[in-house]
């Protein structure tokens, strides 16, 4: 018997480009050092009201338009009362459905193995982040930086149905929220959990058909996307052996957890032990019509995004669709090589040395592309002197190099006496001297004493201390010793 695995996820992303969080006017950053980004609201202490964050909606009602999501008439809050020790108000405020979040019923393509999927998305809510726990030996801490800070989840339907599927569309997603501005999507700083929901069906079933579908089982909290395709691969095979060992019938729909030392989902609660939230509209946060005038400006505003870009980069540049990927991946890089662009180097050029030298570099040394020393400028003044021959194309690599380790401009590592003299006219200059100060040679040359012309390449290196440029030495040489 064959399976069909059929797989959902619930993204959260933070929103990390505001300034302040969702409710509070506490910095929306991320920090090293705990409590230092709190407000009073943040740490529920009473009497304190949440104020709505105008940016947050903005962006939230963006990322919904990108999703092809339908966009509701008003926007509300509801409370979803629950206690933890992350969450001081014991409750959190969040959209569920009423009358609905954010977004529902869109859709995103995305690509996976050169491919172009479709996902349909139930439905994207804004809500607040929980403060984080830090676990010790016999003590926890509590952290407030991140209670507040704004999140948007995102609910996709049971569409995916392998690892790969689910990870390209999370890849896709990420770089949306970095394209739009809504986010850094720093899997790092935890700006991104899935729980990850895998089943798996007989083969022969009508797989349009809900009631054919298996037992849901949800992942909570997964971390990272290697993590979500762990999981998911795991998750497959021990609910493929369930079957094999007739056991899966009575495997009740369950919440399980990843281990990510053991390489395993674990139990962790199911079904019916289920919380009741108690859902209620928030009754602080007043009912919000929104202008139909201002969603179309948010509509105008949102940026290219990465899928445009790389078939732009295909179409207009000639780019492989390989190249293109490497480049849209991050935003960052993709910027870095429009810059490029903008200066006029070559498009080709710029895609090798971003794609190959400089992505060879930031990876060796773990670094960002923001931080990285050398400028789209000082790329350009390296190639431009690699393509008018004053420097060859190992010197240009050097001097790449170079400029990277001593972090100083290029033109230092460019001094005369450091290039090749490849300007025509010096060259001939040069050369023509020689060949008339050198005139029993050249007549011997011309009555059959062709290994002479060694001779004369010997006499231009030596005038010119080795940096005439070998290859235009020859050709300008064979015509001296003709005229
Ligand atoms: P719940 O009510 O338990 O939160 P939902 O129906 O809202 O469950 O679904 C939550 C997530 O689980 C969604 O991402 C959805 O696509 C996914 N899901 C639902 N049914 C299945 C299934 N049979 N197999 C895998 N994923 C599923
Ligand atoms: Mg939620």
């Amino acid at each position: 018997m064959k399976y069909i695995p059929k797989i959902g996820l619930e993204m959260h992303c933070e929103i990390s480009k505001t300034k302040t969080k969702l409710f509070s006017r506490a910095r929306n950053t991320y920090s090293m050092s705990p409590n230092t980004c709190v407000y009073p609201v943040d740490m529920a202490f009473p009497g304190t009201l949440p104020v709505l964050n105008k940016e947050c909606v903005r962006l939230s009602l963006m990322a919904s338009m990108i999703l092809h999501c339908q966009i509701p008439e008003y926007f509300l809050f509801e409370r979803k009362n629950y206690y933890y020790p992350d969450l001081p108000k014991g409750y959190q405020i969040t959209q569920e459905t009423k009358p609905i979040p954010v977004g529902i019923y869109g859709y995103l393509d995305y690509e996976c193995e050169g491919q172009i999927k479709r996902i349909r998305i139930n439905n994207i809510h804004l809500e607040e982040d929980a403060a984080s726990l830090d676990h010790y030996y016999n003590t926890s801490t509590i952290n407030y930086n991140r209670a507040g800070i704004p999140l948007l989840e995102l609910v996709t339907e049971p569409d995916f149905h392998s690892a790969n599927e689910a990870v390209s569309f999370l890849e896709t997603m990420r770089s949306i929220y970095q394209y739009s501005g809504i986010s850094e999507g720093d899997t790092k700083k935890g700006q991104i959990r899935c729980d990850v929901n895998v089943s798996i069906m007989d083969e022969n079933l009508e797989e349009s058909d809900p009631s054919n579908w298996g037992t849901k089982i949800e992942i909570k909290n997964v971390n990272s996307f290697g993590g979500v395709r762990d999981a998911i691969n795991y998750e497959i095979k021990r609910q493929i052996h369930l079957k094999e060992t007739n056991e899966y019938d009575a495997m009740p729909q369950q919440t399980r957890r990843w281990d990510e030392e053991e390489a395993k989902t674990k139990y962790m609660r199911s079904k019916v032990d289920a919380v009741d939230y108690k859902y209620f509209v928030e009754p602080n946060i007043p009912k919000l019509k929104i202008d139909p005038k201002w969603l179309e400006e948010i509509k105008e505003s949102i940026p290219k995004l990465p899928l445009e870009r790389k078939q732009k980069y295909i179409e207009e540049y000639g780019l492989s669709s390989y190249d293109a990927e490497v480049l849209i991946k991050d935003k960052d890089i993709s910027d870095y090589f429009e810059e490029c662009i903008a200066l006029k180097i070559d498009a080709k050029d710029a895609a090798n040395w971003v794609t190959v030298t400089i992505l060879g570099e930031l990876n060796k040394n773990d670094e960002k592309i923001t931080d990285f020393y050398l400028t789209p400028s000082m790329l350009k003044e390296i190639i431009d002197a690699k393509n008018k021959n004053s420097i060859s194309s190992k010197q240009a690599k050097e001097i790449f190099q170079k400029v990277i380790t001593e972090k100083k401009e290029p033109k230092q590592f460019m001094q005369k006496e450091n290039t090749q003299i490849s300007d025509e006219k010096e060259l001939t200059e040069i050369i023509s001297k020689i060949v008339s100060q050198n005139e029993s040679q050249k007549n011997a040359y011309l009555n059959g004493k062709t290994n002479l012309f060694d001779y004369f390449v010997g006499q231009v290196m030596k005038e010119t201390k080795g940096k005439a440029n070998p290859v235009m030495t020859k050709e300008i040489l064979l015509k001296e010793l003709q005229k």
